[in-house]
Protein backbone atom coordinates (compact mmCIF):
# COMPACT_ATOMS: atom_id res chain seq x y z
CA UNK A 1 0.00 0.00 0.00
CA UNK A 2 0.99 3.66 -0.92
CA UNK A 3 0.51 6.44 0.87
CA UNK A 4 -1.06 7.22 3.80
CA UNK A 5 -2.79 10.27 2.44
CA UNK A 6 -5.44 11.84 4.75
CA UNK A 7 -8.62 13.03 3.40
CA UNK A 8 -10.65 15.85 5.77
CA UNK A 9 -13.93 17.41 4.90
CA UNK A 10 -13.54 21.14 5.09
CA UNK A 11 -16.31 23.14 3.52
CA UNK A 12 -15.20 26.40 3.95
CA UNK A 13 -12.65 28.93 4.38
CA UNK A 14 -13.58 30.26 7.73
CA UNK A 15 -10.28 30.47 9.47
CA UNK A 16 -11.74 28.65 12.73
CA UNK A 17 -12.94 25.66 10.28
CA UNK A 18 -9.68 25.49 8.22
CA UNK A 19 -7.31 25.47 11.13
CA UNK A 20 -9.44 22.61 12.76
CA UNK A 21 -9.29 20.64 9.36
CA UNK A 22 -5.71 21.08 8.70
CA UNK A 23 -5.08 20.19 12.10
CA UNK A 24 -6.98 16.95 11.76
CA UNK A 25 -5.48 16.48 8.19
CA UNK A 26 -1.97 16.62 9.66
CA UNK A 27 -2.37 14.38 12.83
CA UNK A 28 -4.32 11.57 11.04
CA UNK A 29 -0.51 11.19 9.29
CA UNK A 30 1.60 11.73 12.53
CA UNK A 31 1.31 15.61 13.47
CA UNK A 32 3.35 18.31 12.46
CA UNK A 33 6.37 17.27 14.96
CA UNK A 34 6.64 14.19 12.38
CA UNK A 35 7.61 16.78 9.73
CA UNK A 36 9.43 19.79 11.48
CA UNK A 37 11.92 19.95 14.37
CA UNK A 38 12.58 22.83 16.29
CA UNK A 39 14.93 25.45 14.65
CA UNK A 40 14.02 24.35 11.16
CA UNK A 41 13.71 26.75 8.66
CA UNK A 42 10.32 25.70 6.53
CA UNK A 43 9.46 26.93 3.34
CA UNK A 44 5.92 26.68 2.50
CA UNK A 45 5.47 26.69 -1.35
CA UNK A 46 1.40 27.45 -2.04
CA UNK A 47 0.20 27.93 -5.72
CA UNK A 48 0.90 31.57 -6.34
CA UNK A 49 0.18 31.69 -9.89
CA UNK A 50 -0.65 34.56 -10.75
CA UNK A 51 -1.50 38.10 -8.93
CA UNK A 52 -5.28 37.09 -8.18
CA UNK A 53 -7.62 37.18 -5.23
CA UNK A 54 -8.44 34.12 -3.25
CA UNK A 55 -12.47 33.64 -4.71
CA UNK A 56 -10.56 33.34 -8.17
CA UNK A 57 -9.27 29.94 -7.23
CA UNK A 58 -6.23 30.38 -8.34
CA UNK A 59 -4.21 30.21 -5.86
CA UNK A 60 -3.81 28.41 -2.51
CA UNK A 61 -6.57 30.18 -0.53
CA UNK A 62 -4.45 32.29 2.58
CA UNK A 63 -6.66 30.35 5.01
CA UNK A 64 -5.11 26.99 4.13
CA UNK A 65 -1.27 29.07 4.06
CA UNK A 66 -1.99 30.40 7.58
CA UNK A 67 -3.58 27.32 9.33
CA UNK A 68 -0.06 25.46 8.01
CA UNK A 69 2.21 28.35 9.35
CA UNK A 70 0.31 28.29 12.69
CA UNK A 71 1.34 24.57 12.56
CA UNK A 72 4.52 24.92 11.74
CA UNK A 73 5.21 27.71 14.39
CA UNK A 74 3.96 25.58 16.99
CA UNK A 75 6.47 22.65 16.02
CA UNK A 76 8.85 25.53 16.78
CA UNK A 77 9.62 26.08 13.21
CA UNK A 78 10.40 29.61 11.11
CA UNK A 79 7.76 29.48 8.40
CA UNK A 80 8.98 31.04 5.07
CA UNK A 81 6.36 31.81 2.29
CA UNK A 82 7.78 31.33 -1.12
CA UNK A 83 7.20 30.95 -4.45
CA UNK A 84 7.94 31.79 -7.93
CA UNK A 85 4.71 32.83 -9.92
CA UNK A 86 4.19 32.78 -13.85
CA UNK A 87 6.34 35.92 -15.61
CA UNK A 88 9.87 37.06 -13.94
CA UNK A 89 11.16 36.43 -10.98
CA UNK A 90 11.14 40.09 -9.59
CA UNK A 91 10.07 42.03 -6.39
CA UNK A 92 7.55 44.32 -7.47
CA UNK A 93 5.94 41.35 -9.10
CA UNK A 94 6.57 39.15 -6.11
CA UNK A 95 5.07 42.14 -3.86
CA UNK A 96 1.82 42.38 -6.14
CA UNK A 97 1.08 38.52 -6.57
CA UNK A 98 1.64 38.02 -2.16
CA UNK A 99 -0.37 41.49 -2.40
CA UNK A 100 -3.57 40.24 -4.20
CA UNK A 101 -3.36 36.49 -3.31
CA UNK A 102 -3.59 37.86 0.33
CA UNK A 103 -0.28 36.25 1.31
CA UNK A 104 0.59 39.36 2.96
CA UNK A 105 -2.35 39.89 5.35
CA UNK A 106 -1.06 36.24 6.32
CA UNK A 107 2.56 37.51 7.22
CA UNK A 108 1.42 40.20 8.86
CA UNK A 109 -1.24 38.47 10.86
CA UNK A 110 1.60 35.70 11.80
CA UNK A 111 4.74 36.55 11.80
CA UNK A 112 5.36 34.53 9.22
CA UNK A 113 8.36 35.62 6.54
CA UNK A 114 7.61 36.31 2.85
CA UNK A 115 10.65 35.55 0.15
CA UNK A 116 12.21 38.59 -1.45
CA UNK A 117 14.92 36.71 -2.44
CA UNK A 118 14.83 36.33 -6.07
CA UNK A 119 18.67 34.31 -6.72
CA UNK A 120 19.13 31.07 -7.88
CA UNK A 121 21.18 28.15 -7.20
CA UNK A 122 22.57 25.14 -9.35
CA UNK A 123 21.39 21.77 -7.70
CA UNK A 124 22.57 18.72 -9.52
CA UNK A 125 20.52 15.66 -9.31
CA UNK A 126 22.10 12.66 -10.37
CA UNK A 127 19.52 10.33 -9.62
CA UNK A 128 16.83 12.23 -12.28
CA UNK A 129 15.93 10.58 -15.22
CA UNK A 130 15.72 13.71 -18.10
CA UNK A 131 17.61 15.89 -15.66
CA UNK A 132 20.92 15.85 -14.04
CA UNK A 133 20.89 19.49 -12.44
CA UNK A 134 18.60 22.59 -12.22
CA UNK A 135 18.49 26.08 -11.31
CA UNK A 136 15.86 25.93 -9.03
CA UNK A 137 15.34 29.50 -6.27
CA UNK A 138 17.75 30.27 -3.91
CA UNK A 139 15.15 30.29 -1.09
CA UNK A 140 13.96 26.93 -1.83
CA UNK A 141 17.74 25.69 -1.54
CA UNK A 142 18.03 27.33 1.73
CA UNK A 143 15.31 25.65 3.56
CA UNK A 144 15.63 22.66 5.91
CA UNK A 145 12.05 21.73 4.74
CA UNK A 146 9.77 21.90 2.01
CA UNK A 147 6.24 21.69 2.80
CA UNK A 148 3.88 22.31 -0.43
CA UNK A 149 0.36 23.54 -0.61
CA UNK A 150 -0.88 22.94 -3.83
CA UNK A 151 -4.80 23.60 -5.42
CA UNK A 152 -6.52 21.49 -6.82
CA UNK A 153 -7.10 22.58 -10.61
CA UNK A 154 -7.53 21.45 -13.85
CA UNK A 155 -4.20 21.97 -16.36
CA UNK A 156 -4.10 22.80 -20.35
CA UNK A 157 -0.75 21.08 -20.66
CA UNK A 158 -0.84 18.53 -17.89
CA UNK A 159 -5.18 18.06 -17.21
CA UNK A 160 -4.20 18.53 -14.03
CA UNK A 161 -2.04 20.42 -11.26
CA UNK A 162 -1.74 18.94 -8.08
CA UNK A 163 1.48 17.96 -5.71
CA UNK A 164 3.34 17.11 -7.90
CA UNK A 165 2.90 20.19 -10.71
CA UNK A 166 3.32 22.53 -7.89
CA UNK A 167 6.90 22.11 -7.38
CA UNK A 168 7.54 23.37 -11.29
CA UNK A 169 7.36 27.04 -9.00
CA UNK A 170 10.81 26.28 -7.46
CA UNK A 171 11.93 26.54 -11.20
CA UNK A 172 12.65 30.20 -10.61
CA UNK A 173 10.74 32.76 -13.48
CA UNK A 174 11.57 32.62 -16.95
CA UNK A 175 13.72 29.97 -16.59
CA UNK A 176 10.36 27.57 -16.95
CA UNK A 177 9.88 28.37 -20.49
CA UNK A 178 13.33 26.79 -21.10
CA UNK A 179 11.82 23.09 -19.71
CA UNK A 180 8.75 23.79 -22.00
CA UNK A 181 11.12 24.09 -24.80
CA UNK A 182 13.25 21.27 -23.94
CA UNK A 183 10.01 18.90 -23.29
CA UNK A 184 7.74 20.17 -25.43
CA UNK A 185 5.88 16.98 -25.19
CA UNK A 186 3.51 16.37 -22.94
CA UNK A 187 4.53 12.70 -21.53
CA UNK A 188 8.03 13.82 -20.98
CA UNK A 189 7.09 17.04 -19.47
CA UNK A 190 4.84 14.99 -16.95
CA UNK A 191 8.35 12.79 -16.70
CA UNK A 192 10.33 15.74 -16.04
CA UNK A 193 8.34 17.17 -13.50
CA UNK A 194 8.88 13.74 -11.04
CA UNK A 195 12.58 14.41 -11.41
CA UNK A 196 11.88 18.04 -9.70
CA UNK A 197 10.20 16.18 -7.28
CA UNK A 198 12.63 13.88 -6.64
CA UNK A 199 15.32 16.46 -6.24
CA UNK A 200 12.99 18.81 -4.11
CA UNK A 201 11.77 15.61 -2.22
CA UNK A 202 8.79 17.68 0.35
CA UNK A 203 8.30 16.27 3.58
CA UNK A 204 4.79 17.24 3.65
CA UNK A 205 2.13 17.85 0.72
CA UNK A 206 -1.13 19.79 1.99
CA UNK A 207 -3.52 20.54 -0.91
CA UNK A 208 -6.12 22.98 -0.76
CA UNK A 209 -9.22 21.07 -2.30
CA UNK A 210 -11.85 23.48 -0.54
CA UNK A 211 -12.76 25.43 -3.84
CA UNK A 212 -10.65 23.66 -6.73
CA UNK A 213 -10.96 24.85 -10.42
CA UNK A 214 -12.21 22.82 -13.07
CA UNK A 215 -12.49 23.58 -17.39
CA UNK A 216 -9.87 25.64 -18.43
CA UNK A 217 -7.84 25.65 -15.76
CA UNK A 218 -5.10 26.15 -14.07
CA UNK A 219 -5.90 30.22 -14.65
CA UNK A 220 -9.13 30.27 -17.09
CA UNK A 221 -11.55 27.68 -15.44
CA UNK A 222 -13.97 27.85 -12.98
CA UNK A 223 -14.24 27.90 -9.00
CA UNK A 224 -15.34 24.41 -8.14
CA UNK A 225 -16.06 23.42 -4.61
CA UNK A 226 -15.36 20.30 -3.26
CA UNK A 227 -15.07 20.80 0.35
CA UNK A 228 -11.47 18.55 1.19
CA UNK A 229 -7.91 18.71 2.30
CA UNK A 230 -5.87 15.99 1.57
CA UNK A 231 -2.23 15.76 3.06
CA UNK A 232 0.50 13.06 2.63
CA UNK A 233 4.24 12.59 2.95
CA UNK A 234 3.64 10.51 -0.61
CA UNK A 235 2.61 13.25 -3.31
CA UNK A 236 2.23 10.80 -6.01
CA UNK A 237 -0.36 9.15 -3.97
CA UNK A 238 -2.01 12.34 -2.65
CA UNK A 239 -2.23 13.42 -6.72
CA UNK A 240 -4.07 9.88 -7.53
CA UNK A 241 -6.57 9.99 -4.46
CA UNK A 242 -7.40 13.94 -5.20
CA UNK A 243 -7.46 13.68 -9.15
CA UNK A 244 -10.24 10.30 -8.41
CA UNK A 245 -12.20 11.91 -5.86
CA UNK A 246 -12.90 14.81 -8.85
CA UNK A 247 -13.60 12.11 -11.14
CA UNK A 248 -10.54 12.48 -13.28
CA UNK A 249 -9.39 9.55 -15.08
CA UNK A 250 -5.88 9.07 -13.43
CA UNK A 251 -3.97 7.62 -17.04
CA UNK A 252 -5.17 10.85 -18.71
CA UNK A 253 -2.65 13.14 -16.11
CA UNK A 254 0.72 13.03 -17.59
CA UNK A 255 2.83 13.35 -14.39
CA UNK A 256 0.73 9.98 -13.10
CA UNK A 257 1.27 8.46 -16.03
CA UNK A 258 4.69 9.03 -15.91
CA UNK A 259 4.98 7.72 -11.96
CA UNK A 260 2.74 4.84 -13.45
CA UNK A 261 5.50 4.21 -15.52
CA UNK A 262 8.47 4.30 -13.38
CA UNK A 263 6.74 2.07 -10.77
CA UNK A 264 5.94 4.87 -8.47
CA UNK A 265 2.03 3.92 -8.20
CA UNK A 266 -0.40 2.17 -9.85
CA UNK A 267 -2.62 4.83 -10.16
CA UNK A 268 -5.44 3.25 -8.22
CA UNK A 269 -6.95 4.40 -4.98
CA UNK A 270 -7.17 0.88 -3.72
CA UNK A 271 -3.49 0.61 -3.92
CA UNK A 272 -3.53 3.68 -1.32
CA UNK A 273 -4.29 3.81 2.04
CA UNK A 274 -6.66 6.59 2.83
CA UNK A 275 -7.49 8.38 6.29
CA UNK A 276 -9.95 10.41 7.82
CA UNK A 277 -13.67 10.87 6.34
CA UNK A 278 -14.81 8.34 3.90
CA UNK A 279 -13.80 8.32 0.32
CA UNK A 280 -16.95 7.48 -0.63
CA UNK A 281 -18.55 9.96 1.64
CA UNK A 282 -17.41 12.81 -1.31
CA UNK A 283 -20.46 12.74 -4.13
CA UNK A 284 -18.30 15.23 -6.51
CA UNK A 285 -20.04 15.35 -10.08
CA UNK A 286 -19.60 17.29 -12.79
CA UNK A 287 -16.36 18.83 -12.76
CA UNK A 288 -15.02 19.14 -16.03
CA UNK A 289 -11.16 18.46 -17.41
CA UNK A 290 -9.59 20.29 -19.84
CA UNK A 291 -10.71 20.27 -23.62
CA UNK A 292 -6.91 19.50 -24.61
CA UNK A 293 -5.07 16.68 -25.84
CA UNK A 294 -1.49 16.46 -27.36
CA UNK A 295 0.16 14.20 -29.57
CA UNK A 296 1.90 11.49 -27.88
CA UNK A 297 5.46 10.47 -28.08
CA UNK A 298 4.70 7.48 -29.83
CA UNK A 299 3.99 8.98 -32.98
CA UNK A 300 6.17 9.59 -36.00
CA UNK A 301 7.20 13.52 -36.37
CA UNK A 302 4.56 13.67 -39.37
CA UNK A 303 1.63 12.58 -37.54
CA UNK A 304 2.57 14.24 -34.50
CA UNK A 305 2.28 17.44 -36.72
CA UNK A 306 -1.44 16.31 -38.12
CA UNK A 307 -2.26 15.61 -35.07
CA UNK A 308 -1.06 18.94 -33.96
CA UNK A 309 -3.02 21.09 -36.58
CA UNK A 310 -6.06 18.66 -36.60
CA UNK A 311 -7.10 17.56 -33.28
CA UNK A 312 -5.32 19.46 -30.65
CA UNK A 313 -6.28 22.81 -29.02
CA UNK A 314 -4.85 26.08 -30.32
CA UNK A 315 -4.53 28.77 -28.16
CA UNK A 316 -5.85 32.30 -29.37
CA UNK A 317 -6.52 35.46 -28.70
CA UNK A 318 -10.03 37.06 -28.28
CA UNK A 319 -11.29 40.49 -27.31
CA UNK A 320 -10.45 40.75 -24.03
CA UNK A 321 -6.48 41.16 -25.21
CA UNK A 322 -5.05 44.15 -24.25
CA UNK A 323 -1.62 44.02 -25.99
CA UNK A 324 0.27 43.69 -22.63
CA UNK A 325 2.75 41.25 -24.27
CA UNK A 326 2.60 38.96 -21.33
CA UNK A 327 2.05 35.96 -23.55
CA UNK A 328 4.87 37.20 -25.85
CA UNK A 329 7.34 37.82 -23.10
CA UNK A 330 6.52 34.02 -21.64
CA UNK A 331 6.39 32.31 -24.92
CA UNK A 332 9.11 29.56 -25.03
CA UNK A 333 9.08 29.51 -28.91
CA UNK A 334 8.47 32.94 -29.86
CA UNK A 335 5.67 32.07 -31.59
CA UNK A 336 3.50 34.92 -30.85
CA UNK A 337 3.81 38.60 -31.72
CA UNK A 338 1.45 41.45 -31.28
CA UNK A 339 -0.18 42.98 -34.13
CA UNK A 340 -2.34 46.28 -33.98
CA UNK A 341 -2.40 45.77 -29.94
CA UNK A 342 -3.52 41.87 -30.10
CA UNK A 343 -1.63 38.65 -29.80
CA UNK A 344 -1.46 36.69 -32.04
CA UNK A 345 -0.06 32.90 -32.38
CA UNK A 346 1.83 31.27 -35.09
CA UNK A 347 0.26 27.99 -34.85
CA UNK A 348 2.77 26.41 -36.91
CA UNK A 349 5.64 26.89 -34.00
CA UNK A 350 3.49 26.81 -31.31
CA UNK A 351 4.06 23.48 -29.32
CA UNK A 352 1.11 23.82 -27.19
CA UNK A 353 2.23 24.65 -23.99
CA UNK A 354 -0.72 26.50 -23.32
CA UNK A 355 1.51 29.22 -20.92
CA UNK A 356 0.23 31.93 -22.57
CA UNK A 357 -3.20 30.85 -21.76
CA UNK A 358 -1.95 30.09 -18.11
CA UNK A 359 -0.36 33.72 -17.72
CA UNK A 360 -2.69 36.38 -19.36
CA UNK A 361 -4.05 38.58 -16.90
CA UNK A 362 -6.95 39.18 -18.55
CA UNK A 363 -8.23 35.79 -19.67
CA UNK A 364 -7.60 36.79 -23.59
CA UNK A 365 -6.73 33.36 -24.41
CA UNK A 366 -9.07 30.72 -25.74
CA UNK A 367 -7.95 27.49 -26.14
CA UNK A 368 -9.73 25.96 -29.25
CA UNK A 369 -9.98 23.12 -30.49
CA UNK A 370 -9.94 21.87 -34.38
CA UNK A 371 -13.54 20.23 -35.97
CA UNK A 372 -11.76 17.04 -36.14
CA UNK A 373 -10.60 16.97 -32.84
CA UNK A 374 -13.92 18.25 -31.15
CA UNK A 375 -15.33 15.31 -33.79
CA UNK A 376 -13.71 12.92 -32.58
CA UNK A 377 -13.57 14.30 -28.77
S1 LIG B 1 -3.44 37.75 -24.94
FE1 LIG B 1 -3.39 38.34 -22.78
S2 LIG B 1 -1.22 38.30 -22.22
FE2 LIG B 1 -1.31 38.33 -24.46
S3 LIG B 1 -1.18 40.50 -25.01
FE3 LIG B 1 -3.36 39.97 -24.89
S4 LIG B 1 -3.97 40.51 -22.81
FE4 LIG B 1 -1.72 40.40 -22.80
S1 LIG C 1 1.75 30.30 -28.33
FE1 LIG C 1 1.15 29.81 -26.23
S2 LIG C 1 0.73 27.59 -26.28
FE2 LIG C 1 1.91 28.09 -28.12
S3 LIG C 1 4.05 27.70 -27.52
FE3 LIG C 1 3.63 29.89 -27.17
S4 LIG C 1 3.03 29.99 -25.02
FE4 LIG C 1 2.87 27.83 -25.64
Amino acid sequence: MKGPVSLVRCPTYEDDTVQAAVRRAVDLIGGIGRYVQPGQRVLLKPNLLLASAPEEAICTHPAVVKAVVRLVQEAGGQPVIGDSPGGPLRKPWLRAVYHRSGMTQVAEETGAELNWDCGETHLSHPAGHLIKAMDVGTYVARADVVISLPKLKTHGLMRFTGAIKNLFGVIPGTAKMGYHARFPQPERFGDMLLDILTLIRPALSLMDAVVGMDGQGPSAGDPFSIGALLASADGIALDVVAATLVGMDVSSIYPLRAAMARGLTTGRVADIEIVGDAFGDFHVSGFRVPDTQAPSDGMTAFLGRLVKRWMVAAPGSNERCIGCGVCVQNCPVNAITLVEKRARMDLDICIRCYCCHELCPERAIDLRKPWLGRLLS
